[in-house]
């Protein structure tokens, strides 16, 4: 039986921020990490922006340097396959360990469609998949991107920036139309268009096969054949060793607020993790000011620190010359309130709920104004247009839109 003071499940972003949040606090206590991906941690947001878009930013540049930095053993292409949350013991593909404290993050898998994974269709979520892609990328080869979220969009501005043919195939007949109001998803479907971006709207892929050097993808009544196809819907929870440990769990690994898990000792922090967020409540959040403020939290707390998680993180995106920045939900089921400076390309929207509170801020090409943004979603009480024209560094010129 090997010793870890604190055991790290996962090799992701929350490992990295986890391993140096202990070192805050604890400068030679013990920290093994296992991983099943075959890097070491790396920053993933590059994965499908900056290693496509900056020529001077490298592979080897995307690496967090977490042994060198804390000292932590990090265990590559393992697996933890069971954990004894009593014993405070797990076992793994490289032996068994007892540890004090054990950290879950396991983040999340790809979401799949009836297709299978192999070099020609990715799956899209590590620093593998990237390099693949990067492979077939520039090659002026015809590759479907699946998926109009986050992850899709980003991947199908990456691929027709670098000499590729690109097909983005997306439910919404609009780009963006399930989160942004109606004037700003034209706008950002129309900025696919003229980017060269061959644009399937108003369709599900649901699976496909390989035939030969072409994939064949299943576009509802029709179907579609590519060089590569590219998915990006989204991931859904690691969870499985946890349940299997007795631990609770609903959508994530339930946490309360010290990131402690419904056993003592064992903590999970992350895309995995399902936390009592402060101003929003309970959430379970995919995105990396999440994972890397909470990583660092978590680790601190394990190291014997008396906090607890008071960050509403927020996240971003940016393709082309278009970024934003948001806090809460962003979901055109809500009404929204927009407040440009430049119609559709620079200013902040809204979304508010049937009770006239603010659920979800959104900051285009804006900057700055996350902490405004946070406290106005704190703000607990019905809010009118007045009342949040002008009050983000928006300027003039603001518009209300439909639900
Ligand atoms: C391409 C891409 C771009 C992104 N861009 C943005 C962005 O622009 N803005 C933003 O806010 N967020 C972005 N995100 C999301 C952000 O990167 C994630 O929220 C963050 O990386 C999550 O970190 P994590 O450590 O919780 O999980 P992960 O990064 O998923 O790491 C968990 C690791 O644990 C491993 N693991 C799971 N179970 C086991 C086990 N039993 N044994 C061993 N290992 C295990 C997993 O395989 C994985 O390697 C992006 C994500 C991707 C994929």
């Amino acid at each position: 039986m090997q010793t870890a003071r604190y055991l790290i499940v996962g090799g992701g972003m929350v490992a990295d921020a986890a391993a140096r949040g202990i070192r805050e606090r604890d400068s030679d206590g013990s920290i093994v990490i296992i991983s099943n991906d075959v890097d070491e941690p790396y920053t993933r947001p590059a994965l499908s922006k900056k290693l496509w878009t900056d020529p001077d930013f490298t592979e080897d540049d995307n690496y967090m340097n977490t042994s060198t930095d804390t000292g932590a053993m990090i265990h590559l292409g393992a697996q933890v396959t069971e954990v004894d949350a009593e014993a405070k013991t797990a076992t793994t593909t490289v032996g068994s360990f007892e540890f004090e404290k054990l950290l879950f993050a396991t983040g999340g898998q790809p979401k799949t469609i009836d297709l299978e994974a192999g070099d020609r269709v990715i799956f899209f979520r590590t620093f593998a998949d990237y390099r693949r892609l990067a492979e077939l990328a520039g090659r002026n080869l015809e590759i479907a991107v699946v998926g109009g979220g986050f992850i899709g969009t980003e991947l199908a501005a990456a691929l027709v920036q670098n000499t590729t043919r690109t097909t983005l195939v997306f439910p919404d007949d609009t780009l963006g139309a399930s989160v942004f109001p109606p004037d700003l998803a034209e706008s950002f479907h129309r900025l696919y268009a003229d980017k060269g971006v061959n644009l399937v709207g108003g369709t599900k892929a649901s699976g496909g096969r390989v035939d030969g050097d072409r994939v064949v993808l299943d576009c509802g009544d029709t179907t579609r054949t590519f060089d590569a196809v590219v998915i990006g819907l989204g991931i859904e929870p690691l969870t499985d060793v946890a349940e299997a440990a007795g631990l609770e769990v609903d959508d994530g690994i339930l946490v309360d607020e010290s990131l402690q898990t419904s056993r003592p000792g064992v903590y999970a922090a992350g895309d995995v993790a399902s936390y009592p967020d402060r101003i929003l409540g309970r959430q379970r959040v995919e995105h990396v000011d999440n994972a890397k403020s909470m990583g660092a939290v978590a680790g601190r707390i394990m190291a014997g620190s008396g906090e607890t998680y008071t960050h509403t993180p927020y996240f971003y995106t940016n393709v082309f010359d278009f970024g934003y920045q948001a806090v809460g939900t962003l979901s055109s089921e809500l009404r929204t309130i927009e407040d440009w400076q430049e119609p559709q390309t620079k200013g902040t929207v809204y979304y508010l709920g049937d009770d006239d509170r603010v659920q979800g801020v959104l900051l285009v090409n804006l900057g700055e104004g996350l902490d405004d943004a946070r406290q106005i979603l704190a703000e607990d009480w019905p809010h009118t247009r007045a009342d949040l024209v002008g009050r983000l560094p928006s300027g003039d010129g603001s518009s209300e839109g439909n639900r």
